[in-house]
């Protein structure tokens, strides 16, 4: 009798877990799912990428990194015109600083091209026109910030300078100065907490102030006679022993001040990776490689890496251009198929990151529809902000058919929203693709500490995400 029931229970107990299992949402444990050997691969995998974080820290030098790995891959330079042919394998340099590598898929074009859209510019401190001046004996340069940065973190702490000049002959040079251990770095000051008090009564966004992020250079005149401007003018002369340039260059120079840091584990067991730059580096990384690992595919992929986004995907680099549109309607000429055609039938994965729940800052998160660090990649079906204003808002649809191309392949994934419904925003490029007639959503990396000097993500996160863009492009 006691037997009996006890089975009776143990029957229902049993059903009821089977209705849970087949009717409700279960949260993936991302180490439970992943074997010792593939954690391991993805520790590996992170070398690579940390590798391309410390090479690439402004868009220029991704794009120098992307065609250096492509090249050495068998990829070719494309020109537009250019006759193609299925399985080779291409890349287009934009203007030194966004780029666009493919393979040509063996079935018809017209079946869609399958790319991905990430972009490698990051928030960052740039040089005016005129940056150069001295004051109280201190040579500095003056500067405006690039994209959304919160102001008081890039204080005190080593800068970099990196970019381009073009010299009044038009030859460019590309300037480094600070990555070297032996290199000098540039400085921007704070005030110290003891005559702080009126600061610190400011709020976070006051404290300092834009026109306050300048630039320390120097504080040496150029010789001991005390002329004016001599600190300013030893800079110049130090500037033009290395580079050859003069002040009025200035006027046409991309220069940014950027974190002398380099990528590094964190955490005792080296599972995540603290650098400057994950946004958005951390998913176009993993689109070079996707592309790379995919041999004779069966669509056209596609890795797109825009400049500009931290700025509204402006510019003939953005997002926003025509060119990457122009190079899938020269690859339909190429095959003398209709480029509205092959839009119409392409899918695109605007590989950008996303806010990950920081149990340090709960309050503007929505726990339930954040994504968390260590969950996987995250899909975000729309972004925006004030009742999903700018957003792509993929459709449901396209939702299931990645869903299923990430279950098929064994990816663990996530979704994210950008915190709470009333607490903010944000976009990425997903809208101008869409604009296109092309099925796009967003797919990428959770991280901590957006957009500042120091970024946070999970190497298992990263690996996860190029396994995703690797079954995506291999659907
Ligand atoms: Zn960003």
């Amino acid at each position: 009798m006691e037997e009996k029931e006890m089975n009776l229970e143990e029957t229902e107990v049993n059903e009821l877990d089977e209705l849970k299992k087949s009717l409700l949402a279960e949260k993936k444990d991302i180490f439970a799912e992943m074997t010792t050997e593939k954690i391991d691969a993805a520790y590996e995998y992170a070398k690579g990428y940390m590798q391309f974080l410390d090479n690439g820290k402004t868009e220029r030098e991704c794009v120098y990194e992307a065609e250096k790995m492509l090249k050495a891959e068998g990829f070719k330079p494309y020109t537009f015109g250019m006759k193609v042919a299925a399985g080779e394998k291409y890349y287009y340099n934009n203007r030194a600083k966004s780029f666009v590598a493919f393979v040509v898929g063996t079935e018809s074009l017209e079946n869609g091209v399958y790319f991905t859209a990430s972009h490698i510019d990051s928030p960052r401190i740039d040089l005016k026109q005129h940056p150069l001046y001295e004051t109280e004996g201190i040579g500095y340069l003056k500067t405006h910030y690039y994209g959304g940065i919160k102001k008081y973190q890039w204080t005190a702490i080593p800068l970099a300078l990196h970019g381009a000049v073009t010299k009044r002959n038009g030859e460019t040079v590309d300037v480094i100065i600070g990555e070297d251990p032996t290199d000098p770095v540039f400085y921007i000051s704070d005030l110290l907490p003891h005559l702080a008090s009126k600061q610190m009564s400011k709020t976070l966004s006051e404290g300092i102030g834009g026109e306050q992020l300048n630039l320390i250079s120097g504080a040496r005149p150029y010789s001991d006679k005390a002329e004016k401007d001599a600190v300013k003018l030893n800079v110049m002369k130090l500037l033009n022993d290395k580079y050859g340039i003069v002040e009025a260059d200035f006027l046409c120079a991309e220069l940014s001040a950027v974190p002398a840091f380099t990528a590094r584990d964190v955490g005792l067991d080296r599972s995540l990776i603290a650098s400057y730059g994950h946004d958005d580096r951390v998913c176009s990384y993993p689109s070079l490689t996707a592309l790379v690992d995919v041999k004779a595919p069966k669509h056209t992929i596609m890795a797109v890496l825009a400049d500009k986004e931290e700025i509204g995907s402006e510019g003939n680099t953005g997002m926003q251009s025509q060119v990457y549109f122009d190079i899938i309607a020269e690859l339909a000429k190429s095959f003398g198929v209709s480029d509205a055609v092959v839009r119409a039938n392409s899918k695109c994965l605007s590989s950008d990151v996303n806010a990950a729940f920081d149990p340090n800052f709960p309050e503007p998160m929505e726990k339930m529809n954040s994504c968390y660090v260590n969950g996987g990649v995250v899909i975000t079906k729309y972004t925006g902000a004030r009742g999903k204003s700018g957003s792509n808002d993929a459709s449901a649809e396209f939702c299931g058919y990645v869903r299923d191309v990430l279950d098929e392949a064994g990816v663990i994934w996530q979704t994210g929203e950008l915190g709470k419904v009333d607490a903010g925003g944000g976009g990425t490029v997903a809208k101008y693709i869409a604009s296109k007639n092309i099925d796009v959503i967003d797919l990428g990396v959770p991280v901590l500490s957006m957009h500042s000097p120091y970024e946070l993500v999970s190497k298992v996160d990263v690996y996860m995400t190029h396994l995703a863009i690797k079954a995506f492009f291999e659907a």
